[in-house]
């Protein structure tokens, strides 16, 4: 038997008043059948895991059902997509369930139309659902911020996009969904009313120092842009120190809380191509790898404009962003120095950092691999299988003699634990999909056990850890979805 999940669902978006979501229903999916769902993260958000897998959950989970206490709402929101400003958006295909006692918010993603589907259908089709779950517990289990997921349930239901594919629901919780366009919203429509209020909000539950901050003296507002810019530089490092791509770094899919939000078509990098681009209906390659961390400071700046009416004048604003210069390149040096294997920082590290990163890049090696390898060459001492993944071969010699030669030394036990052996590859989430399309859903169990600890060696799954097939780089990831 289970414990019954709670019967309250608050939520404090509906709380603020009308003018923030609209309440409705999901709209039913039929036959539903379980694709996946994790135990930690039901552990995490106060949820018996032995709930899930009851036929209560699966019609929960899936937008059939409401527990006693759901209220289910649409948010609305706006934003700048690929660059320019796109007016109103809104969770499309998103519905808020309420939150957990812990003041999560439970959402479900693929449950039917909403006042903000444009001309969307409001669905999510199998695949991008179980990329979008395994992606968020593999961010997860790598330590970095991220909404968690909890579910995936599929249905016959048939779903148009290229082709004619199934329905899938993902349930996704996080301590908020709430994004910069949530802001950039109500500026735009010039209501500074709800714009005070949601900004007031967003402190209140998430950023309380902001109220009275040293540095900010009566500018709670200011407070809240450098805070969240301080997050999202943070985020940003372990982004690129990993090798993550996003894909759609547009301001509606920027967490204020700094989390990564909407996974679409992110990759993790195979070969290290500083300028790869994983989107493909990106054709300018504007969030291309490489531009990652100024694309996060340009939505930044539309944070920015969008708090201005709220921070009074712009040179406070702009001050209120500089911090996002020195954070990202200095949080993105202490990811690389841990990498590395050292705890400190040294005279020459960032040579010696560039030095690795102009390696990968011109011989092209496999980003997780190579970090991988050199931390098993540190830790054993031999760095022959390492060496053997570079092409210029004196390069990495004069490199590898420098890095030696640092001191104090590398640490093997940090890089173990600071380079994955697991990541995950277009090619392992495309198995895996290709897998649950014909009703077999191991292959995302297999995904999901490896991904949630990461670094560890799982001995028996190392076909999982090895280079991409060739087929890999002919897959085509867009924003279809
Ligand atoms: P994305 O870039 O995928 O995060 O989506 C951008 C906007 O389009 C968001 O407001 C989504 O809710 C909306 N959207 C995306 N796909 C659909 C869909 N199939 N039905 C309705 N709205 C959608
Ligand atoms: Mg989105
Ligand atoms: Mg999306």
């Amino acid at each position: 038997a289970s414990a019954a999940p709670p019967a309250n669902w608050p939520s404090r978006l509906a709380q603020l008043g009308p003018a923030f979501s609209t309440a409705l229903q999901p709209t039913p999916l039929p036959q539903p059948h379980w694709v996946a769902y994790s135990p930690a993260v039901a552990q995490a958000l106060g949820l018996d895991p032995a709930w899930l897998g009851t036929d209560e959950a699966l019609q929960v989970l899936t937008g059939n059902a409401l527990l006693p206490g759901m209220k289910p709402l649409a948010s609305v929101y706006s934003g700048h997509q690929f660059g320019v400003w796109a007016g109103q958006l809104g969770d499309g295909r998103a519905i808020l369930l309420g939150e957990t006692p812990q003041g999560h918010e439970l959402q479900l993603k693929g449950s039917g139309r909403t006042p903000y589907s444009r001309g969307g259908d409001g669905r999510a089709v199998l695949r991008s659902s179980i990329r979008e779950f395994l992606c968020s517990e593999a961010m997860h289990g790598l330590g970095i911020p991220t909404s968690r997921a909890l579910s995936v349930t599929g249905s016959p239901a048939p779903v148009r996009r290229e082709t004619i594919e199934t329905a899938a629901v993902v349930a996704r919780s996080a301590p908020s969904f709430l994004r910069f366009g949530h802001l950039e919203h109500f500026a735009a429509r010039n209501d500074l009313v709800s714009l005070r209020q949601l900004a007031d909000e967003v402190i209140d539950q998430h950023y309380p120092d902001c109220r009275d901050h040293p540095r900010w003296p009566g500018q709670p507002f200011a407070a809240l842009l450098e805070a969240v810019s301080e997050r999202t530089a943070a985020l940003l490092a372990q982004w690129q120190a990993v090798g993550f791509c996003h894909g759609v770094m547009n301001t509606d899919n920027m967490s204020l809380l700094g989390l990564t939000l909407d996974y679409g078509p992110f990759q993790f990098l195979d070969a290290f191509d500083p300028g790869h681009i994983c989107n493909h209906s990106d054709t300018q390659g504007r969030y291309a790898h490489n531009k990652q961390p100024n694309i996060a400071y340009w939505n930044l700046f539309c944070l920015a404009q969008a708090l201005l009416p709220l921070i009074g004048d712009e040179d406070t604003a702009v001050a209120a962003l500089e911090s996002y210069k020195s954070v990202y390149p200095a949080a993105f040096e202490a990811r690389l120095r841990a990498k590395l294997g050292w705890h400190q920082a040294v005279e020459g590290d960032t040579e010696l950092i560039e030095g690795v990163l102009q390696l990968l890049a011109q011989n092209r090696v496999d980003y997780t691999i190579f970090w991988r390898r050199l931390s098993q060459a540190v830790a054993q001492g031999d760095f022959e299988p390492v060496r053997d993944l570079v092409l210029d071969r004196p390069a990495f010699d004069a490199w590898c003699q420098r890095y030696q030669a640092r001191a104090p030394g590398a640490d093997a036990d940090l890089m173990l634990r600071s380079n994955p052996k697991f990541v995950l590859r277009n090619h392992l989430g495309e198995l895996a999909i290709r897998q649950a399309q014909n009703h077999d859903f191991s292959g995302v169990q297999t995904l999901l056990k490896l991904l949630e600890r990461p670094f560890e060696e799982h001995p028996g799954f190392e076909a999982y850890a090895d280079f991409p097939p060739d087929w890999a780089s002919s897959i085509e990831i867009s924003c279809s979805s």
